[in-house]
């Protein structure tokens, strides 16, 4: 029986999962709820958090038969919804990147604690009589917690040096009471605690920037060295921001960093603000995600998923590092968060600083065309001069056999070393050799299930492929010829050389910095601090060291290999390689120490490695981008790329076929390949590769759309990815 749609209250339902549209489901009775409202949606034998969406304007309302209809089994009425603000986001995010709208809901869902009844949390206190019987143990806690604070019992615990069961035998005895815990994800920050007495300079960038954060949307690109002060000066933009009762949110590009600049952040506003990034605990991001919808947080620091949060009253926000690869992400929906910040502050009516020292050309172009406000910073805070950079022709000067440092390398660490400073190496390969060969019979080490060589990890004792994770031990012999000692390392990682270090500076302390070597974030942090306080002498790190640290011991600034990024052929080579590579050297020379940077290249004529040199960074990227408009390439043009994956290699490449073959004839679109990927096979399935370029002007969005509806669908293992504005051609 086909009921009228006015008999029954239906509304329409985003579930978070790969769904093309909201399904309709009947409201139970006295139920409150309107647009954004988080509720308990059966969908098949699964019950989902789903939330309320909005019908779109002039369409009608569910008219459908009832024994279809489900009704919602709960509607979560604590939960605070889902502002309209970020309705309208998600579905712009969809739009663009042809992701289902469930998925971008999914992403701004993800903290599944928010969704429960929180949880109080308890600590214990030091309020009752001291226990009968005293152990050494128990002095130590009573002493640790004289002070009468809260404590959260693991860290008393660790405070104190004792088991957690200590502890509760205190708490058995009623010395130690337990009491709520208060809420430390969301504390009030002070706008004008320590306002840092600006330079002349920066009072003008930081008034241009207040006066661009002012009323409403608009982009500033904060364009400085590092080492300017650009941190202090968005710093008053965002304390403006909290003054007027806003949210400000800091996208971060790395999480290891965020600690560093949380303190910062405590330093300047009197408290630490909210954090958002994959280390949190599931009770952190469920309570950090409810701090964020009630409008408490007033300042979040998060890494790019942070932009999805569901903040009711952003009135700013600062991707700090915005070159930064790490904004694109490409697994599930693939979108560059960049981008989206832009897109979330226009939607939001909402001032987007980004910030670097050497901005995306992308920006540059955006800055160029007057749809950006540059604001510029030239001059180091105080009289830190930026390094002085050298080429190392390795034709002129090599390394002796067997080894990767050039003796003018080596002569300058010395020199360093000598005068009780700090080098950094860095390379960006980690572990000890990235090929292994049988030299009797040719034997390459190649992963079973990508196309791409075993990586060896010596100090791990393992060969690794870094496409898949898979490892094996290094075996004693051949497995193709049985030779005994036979197997050779070819090329070198950042352990082979640190181990070439150690030969030439035995008496150095050395630390390795690679995500590998200091897995754990809290050991990062550790090593880092290490190097702060000048406990190591010589640093030999992959890129993790570029981002953002400051060294205050750090002198000399040697690459091992400037022409790595440059090999790699994809349209953003040049770009990356020379972002990469001034932030890197840029670490050396803060503060008094005068730094330098020696540049280890076979090309010392290539256009990066020249600008690099003569820090004429402007001619680079004038060139860069007269390149890129020359070819069409981002931003003068668009790029989309189409994954094609699949177990069965002739399967796969026969719908890549067939998906090449659909698609709708347009004059200035093109189509490009299928081709198999330059990484062919990764994780057993197969890759094939199809890329659509388009004029800026044309709408490529819509070009695909027409072209997804007439495709064949994937079956069996193949699966298609779509990526707008790709960044990985691999
Ligand atoms: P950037 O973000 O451009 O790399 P920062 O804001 O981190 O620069 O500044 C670099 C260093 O100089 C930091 O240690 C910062 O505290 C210090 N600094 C910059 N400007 C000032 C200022 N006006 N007063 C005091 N310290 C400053
Ligand atoms: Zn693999």
């Amino acid at each position: 029986m086909l009921i009228p749609e006015t008999d029954l209250e239906t509304v329409p339902v985003l579930v978070p999962l790969a769904l093309p549209a909201p399904y309709d489901y009947l409201v139970p009775e006295d139920a409150q709820l309107g647009p954004g409202s988080f509720v308990v949606a059966p969908l098949g034998p699964v019950k989902y958090v789903a939330a309320v969406w909005r019908r779109p304007e002039g369409a009608p309302a569910a008219t459908v038969l009832r024994s279809k209809l489900r009704a919602l089994v709960d509607v979560l009425d604590d939960v605070p919804p889902l502002p309209a603000i970020s309705m309208d986001f998600a579905e712009w995010v969809a739009g663009y990147t042809l992701a289902p709208p469930g998925m971008v809901l999914r992403m701004m869902m993800s903290a599944s604690t928010a969704f429960q009844p929180p949880a109080p949390r308890y600590g214990v206190r030091l309020a009752g009589p001291p226990p009968e019987r005293m152990t050494p143990a128990r002095t130590r806690v009573l002493e640790t917690a004289r002070n009468g604070l809260i404590w959260v019992k693991s860290l008393l615990a660790e405070a104190a040096g004792v088991s957690p069961g200590v502890i509760d035998g205190l708490v058995d005895a009623g010395t130690l009471v337990a009491e709520p815990l208060p809420d430390t994800i969301a504390r009030e920050l002070d706008p004008n605690l320590l306002r840092a007495e600006l330079t002349a300079e920066q009072t003008k960038a930081a008034e241009r920037l207040l006066h661009n954060t002012r009323d409403g949307f608009a982009v500033s690109l904060l364009d400085g060295v590092t080492g300017s002060g650009k941190t202090e000066v968005y710093f008053q933009a965002i304390a403006e921001t909290l003054a007027r009762g806003k949210q400000a949110l800091v996208m971060i590009p790395e999480i290891a960093l965020t600690s560093a600049f949380l303190a910062r952040c405590e330093e300047r506003f009197g408290a630490r603000p909210t954090e958002w990034h994959s280390g949190l605990t599931q009770s952190a991001r469920g309570r950090a995600w409810r701090a964020v919808a009630e409008g408490r947080a007033q300042l979040v620091v998060g890494a790019r998923s942070a932009l999805f949060l569901p903040f009711p009253k952003l009135g700013l926000i600062v991707v700090d590092e915005e070159h930064d690869q790490a904004y694109k992400q490409e697994d599930r929906v693939s979108y560059q968060a960049r981008d989206m910040a832009v897109v979330r502050g226009h939607l939001g009516g909402c001032p987007v600083i980004l910030s670097s020292a050497t901005p995306s050309i992308e920006s540059w172009v955006n800055a160029d065309q007057g749809r950006y406000r540059h604001v510029p910073l030239r001059a180091r805070y105080k009289a830190a001069g930026l390094p002085d950079l050298k080429a190392i022709d390795m034709r002129k000067s090599p390394p002796e056999r067997g080894s990767w440092l050039s003796p003018v390398l080596t002569e300058a660490m010395a020199e360093t070393l000598a005068r009780g400073e700090q080098s950094l190496l860095f390379l960006n390969r980690r572990g000890y050799a990235p090929l292994t060969l049988c030299r009797n019979c040719g034997y390459r080490f190649e992963c079973p299930n990508c196309s791409a060589w075993m990586v060896e990890h010596r100090f791990r004792h393992r060969l690794e492929c870094h496409h898949c994770g898979k490892f094996a031990p290094i075996p004693e012999e051949c497995p193709a010829c049985g030779a005994e000692d036979s197997l050779v390392a070819c090329g070198p990682g950042v352990e082979r050389i640190a181990e070439e270090v150690g030969a030439l500076f035995p008496e150095a302390r050395r630390a390795i910095l690679s995500s590998d070597m200091t897995p754990r974030i809290s050991d990062l942090r550790e090593t880092l601090r290490e190097i702060e306080d000048r406990e190591v002498d010589i640093v030999i790190g992959t890129q993790l060291v570029a981002k953002g640290h400051h060294f205050p011991g750090l002198a000399l600034v040697g690459v091992v290999d400037s022409d790595l990024g440059l090999a790699q052929g994809d349209p953003r080579a040049a770009e990356r390689t020379f972002q990469l590579l001034s932030q890197v050297t840029g670490r050396a020379g803060r503060e008094t120490i005068a730094g330098r940077g020696l540049l280890q290249t076979y090309m010392p004529e290539h256009p990066v490695i020249e600008a690099l040199i003569s820090g004429d960074r402007d001619a680079f990227y004038e060139r860069e981008i007269a390149a890129r408009r020359e070819a069409g390439m981002p931003p003068f043009g668009r790029l989309a790329s189409l994954l094609i994956s699949g177990t069965d290699r002739a399967a796969t490449e026969a719908h890549s076929r067939a998906i090449a073959r659909a698609a709708p004839p347009a004059d200035k679109i093109k189509v490009l390949g299928p081709a198999e990927a330059p990484l062919s096979v990764v994780r057993g399935r197969y890759r094939y590769r199809i890329l659509v370029k388009a004029p800026r002007e044309n709408d490529i969005q819509a070009y695909l759309r027409l072209w997804i509806a007439d495709m064949p669908k994937a079956r069996g293992s193949i699966r298609l990815s779509i990526d707008i504005d790709p960044y990985t051609f691999l």
